[in-house]
């Protein structure tokens, strides 16, 4: 394990006994400490002022009940979550994550992590999450919509264009923005468009959000793989998960030349040597919410299910993990190490252990941290909010464009950081350190508030 420097050691003492069995959160401060000793000996000011300590400490963190009825006319309870990490660089900005696994813990570490990412981006966003332990599997359009409104109904009093705008992130799509914005307007009696991202078209969302999470991370990739003069074309490429990040990734690395062959869900994996169909993935994903054991079947030859398992004793060249926390370990790393993988990119929030990226990093593979290789999600969700803002609406093309320019800008701010830094190539250390320095003077700019 790399070691934290002993000026920063009260502080990690401090969360963990401040934040008593939040793991996810626990490990999401180790990792961004273990990266500040370099700081504070470049920079000691940025150890002044208990800094490194408020940056730890979250704004505001709200819970509250969820009633609602489902369509047995039985009442169900649901326990929400906002977290408002930090609001040094501009309103909280971050998702909501329905999934029965969320608890405080798992909404602090994605809201701190949050924190940097969208200080990475370089636009004027701030750190938060939320979500909800709801489970939304197998339940009906209805229920769903009666969920949102519920949580809207409490959760409208703290968010606000200029205070904190929430988006999606897992078991929150296209569908569940609607109902929460549609209970906003209601609640609020205002239009107010620039309150969540991730809307749909015909009311104030941007053209090419659905995609920015999964092309961005794509695009961090391709730049990574070219400061070794490689590309994506003709690699073979396994993306786990199969929601809105893992899809869009697939897409463009297929538009880069890749061959995807295996994506997965939480009962496991499919996998297509010839190629994953991504229309037919869509079709199975997006249109009928099913499963992707449905795949083989409906794709008729040449493709198979694994029931549980681990995608990663796959073989490929390029490995997206794209589904969830802690999903890839030491042993999977070890395996795809052996079998040859050139280069990791975090499609999802904190996807690989710190064994596996030790493993990664210690055997020279390329490896793209989440909270610099999935910022284009939420960088484009920043540039929704322009549009809102200026009442305007962009094509799809010079959004995308806008959106390669920015990760490009985050590869290379992680890349020279890593370098300045003393450890080139570490773009773990380079994404703490850019996006913590950049957090850290608004801070100081601010006073101890
Ligand atoms: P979706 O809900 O669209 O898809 C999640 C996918 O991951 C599904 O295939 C799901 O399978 C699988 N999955 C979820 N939880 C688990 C689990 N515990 N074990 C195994 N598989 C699981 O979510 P997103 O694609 O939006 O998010 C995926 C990741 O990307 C998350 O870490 C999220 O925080 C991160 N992210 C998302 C952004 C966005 O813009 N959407 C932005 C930046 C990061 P199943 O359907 O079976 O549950």
């Amino acid at each position: 394990m790399n070691s934290i420097d002993e000026k920063l050691q009260p502080i990690l003492s401090t969360v963990l006994h401040r934040n008593a069995g939040e793991k996810e959160f626990h490990q999401a401060v180790h990792e961004v400490l273990e990266s500040l000793g370099r700081v504070i000996s470049k920079r000691p000011e940025f150890a002044d002022d208990a800094l490194i300590e408020r940056i730890c400490e979250p704004e505001r963190q709200i819970i509250f009940r969820v009633p609602w009825v489902d369509d047995r006319s039985e009442v169900q309870i649901n326990r929400g979550f906002r977290v408002q990490f930090n609001s040094a660089l501009g309103p909280y900005k971050g998702g909501l994550r329905f999934h029965p696994s969320v608890n405080v813990g798992i909404i602090k570490f994605l809201g701190f992590e949050q924190t940097f990412k969208n200080a990475l981006t370089g636009l004027p966003i701030g750190g938060g999450k939320g979500g909800s332990d709801f489970n939304p599997k197998g339940r009906s359009d209805g229920e769903i919509m009666r969920f949102c409104q519920s949580f809207m109904m409490e959760m409208h009093r703290h968010i606000g264009e200029y205070t904190d705008v929430p988006a999606g992130d897992i078991g929150v799509g296209g569908r569940e923005i609607g109902f929460l914005f549609g209970m906003y307007k209601r609640l609020t009696n205002r239009y107010e468009a620039g309150v969540l991202t991730g809307k749909g078209l015909s009311y104030g969302g941007s053209r090419a959000r659905t995609e920015a999470t999964g092309y961005g991370t794509t695009y961090f990739v391709q730049r990574m793989l070219g400061t070794r003069d490689m590309s994506f074309e003709g690699k073979r490429c396994v993306v786990s998960g199969s929601g809105n990040v893992a899809i869009y990734a697939i897409e463009k690395i297929l538009s880069f030349g890749g061959l995807v062959v295996a994506c997965s869900d939480s009962d496991g994996y499919v996998v297509d040597d010839a190629g994953i169909d991504l229309d037919l993935l869509k079709e199975i994903k997006e249109v009928r919410r099913g499963r992707l054991s449905d795949y083989p079947r409906l794709k008729g030859k040449g493709s198979h299910h694994i029931q549980g398992g681990s995608i990663w004793e796959l073989p490929c060249a390029v490995a997206i993990p794209s589904a969830t926390q802690n999903e890839l370990t030491g042993n999977d790393a070890k395996i795809l190490v052996t079998n040859g993988v050139v280069a990791v990119g975090e499609g999802a929030n904190m996807p690989c252990t710190p064994d596996a990226v030790r493993i990664f990093q210690k055997a020279g593979v390329l490896f793209a941290p989440g909270k610099a290789a999935n910022a284009g999600g939420v960088a484009t969700s920043a540039l929704e909010m322009q549009q809102n803002a200026s009442r305007d609406s962009w094509s799809f093309e010079k959004t995308e464009s806008r959106l390669a320019t920015i990760m490009h800008n985050i590869h290379d701010a992680c890349a020279e950081t890593a370098e300045e830094y003393g450890a080139p190539g570490d773009y773990v250390l380079g994404a703490n350190i850019a996006g913590f320095v950049r957090v850290a003077e608004a801070m100081r700019a601010l006073g101890v508030i």
